[in-house]
């Protein structure tokens, strides 16, 4: 098998514009027929291949076109071998588009247009020959613009046709197109700076969420690539919310009627100005509210404005009312006692006992004294039946690790029989007193 015509990309053609201009010579409309001629499948991955996947791609396709794979993956190895153009640290990893986009002007001058490399790529939203912008979707109908043959003469829906435009003024290329060129120089400068472009066009994009997660790829769907990048560059308020397809998870997407107030575990313990991992203990009495379980804290999903609720439910003190004690997470008694903060908070609420609190967090609360002794009591109490480490049981008794092994010697306290490094339970209690 062999196309009839069997053109080579020439210098600086985006694979994906090669492969359709390869399609429309030999008669056909899309991409993804070439690719199934070729005996591959008609995918994002094949049709953009990365660096990685670029020789499996050449490998069948060189055969149409009667040449090496080397000699057709040569054409493409030095615009894919860009350092920064995938980025595991950066809030978009992957700055290649997927959508197509022309500047009117190269593609009506010339009789064989070509899709630029650069074209597909964040930063570069204007042509830097006619200094005009890049094309999302088409002038005249609107419709974003699609990976079909026509769009080498106009728009596939209107029939609009390049030529038919009146040719644009020179504008200039943008700030951060600039800047992209500049740091083309380094490929270290290069990452510093698209990292922070990316970071603020995602924030851009999304202003009242509150949470902004990594994406994979500037979404397909968002056709206002431009305008978007033109407020994160100044870091402007996004006044306009983009997506959320694409700028936010499939898993937030479920629950889109809440879905400026997810958040992760952190904000909530930012909020409260509590230790993050005293956050679980809270949730599992029900006074933040979850969003999205899962048995991993981090992977969870809540609801910020829980946090802010839990705190106008609880009164203000500006100093301990009578009979009530300074309670914080640095307390000596959460050790002797072999809890936490989270714990004993969320214990005492969950049971109406009066909490105040002494600011605008939880960082400090005043809790009557005998309630906060009986909370502790019970927490110590989940002790009975199980087991603890050496060093939870020395904190437990406050007893030095000498005057330990002196008790486990003369078996005051015994070491459970399914462990040699824990200690039963049941035996430290026997000992304890405060
Ligand atoms: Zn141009
Ligand atoms: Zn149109």
């Amino acid at each position: 098998m062999k196309l009839p015509v069997r053109d080579m990309p020439v210098p600086g053609e985006s694979f994906p514009g090669y492969l359709l201009r390869l399609a429309h010579f030999n008669g056909r409309f899309r991409s993804g027929e070439i690719l199934k001629l070729a005996g591959l499948r008609d995918n994002h991955s094949n049709r953009q291949p990365s660096l990685k996947g670029l020789e499996a791609v050449c490998e069948k396709l060189a055969p149409l076109l009667l040449v090496s794979k080397e000699q057709l993956a040569a054409h493409f190895t030095e615009q894919l071998s860009e350092p920064w153009l995938y980025d595991e640290k950066r809030v978009i990893r992957d700055i290649q588009l997927r959508q197509p986009r022309v500047c009117p002007e190269c593609f009506s001058e010339s009789d064989e247009p070509i899709f630029k490399q650069d074209w597909q790529l964040l930063p570069v939203t204007h042509c830097s020959k006619h200094n005009a912008p890049l094309v999302e979707r088409c002038p005249g109908c609107q419709k974003p613009l699609e990976w079909h043959y026509s769009i080498f003469e106009g728009c596939k829906h209107c029939g609009l046709e390049w030529s038919q435009l009146h040719p644009r003024m020179n504008q200039g290329l943008p700030q951060w197109q600039l800047a992209y060129i500049s740091n083309l120089k380094s490929p270290e400068c290069m990452k510093v700076f698209l990292r922070e472009l990316a970071t603020n066009i995602v924030r851009t994009a999304r202003p009242n969420d509150v949470i902004h997660e990594d994406i994979s790829r500037f979404p397909e769907s968002c056709r206002d690539l431009q305008s978007l990048i033109s407020d994160a560059f100044d870091c402007g308020p996004g006044d306009k919310e983009y997506g959320p397809k694409g700028f936010v998870s499939p898993r937030r997407l479920k629950h889109s009627d809440t879905i400026n107030y997810h958040c992760g575990y952190k904000e909530i313990a930012r909020v409260l100005n509590i230790p993050e991992g005293e956050v679980a203990y809270l949730a599992s009495k029900g006074l933040v509210n979850i969003i999205h379980e899962t048995p991993v804290l981090k992977d969870t999903l809540f609801d910020i404005r829980s946090s802010h609720q839990l705190l106008e439910n609880i009164p203000k003190a500006e100093c301990p009312p009578e009979g009530y004690v300074n309670f914080t997470p640095s307390s000596t008694l959460l050790d002797r006692y072999a809890t936490s903060y989270g714990r004993v908070l969320a214990s005492a609420l969950d049971s109406s006992v009066t909490v105040y609190r002494s600011c605008d967090d939880l960082s400090m609360v005043f809790i009557e004294e005998e309630s906060l002794n009986r909370t502790l009591r019970t927490e110590l109490m989940k002790i009975s039946g199980g087991s603890v480490t050496d060093m939870e049981a020395r904190k437990i008794l406050a007893i030095s690790r000498k005057e330990m092994a002196i008790m486990i010697m003369n078996r005051q306290i015994l070491r459970c029989s399914h462990s040699i490094h824990d200690l039963t339970g049941d035996s430290i209690l026997e000992h304890f007193k405060l």
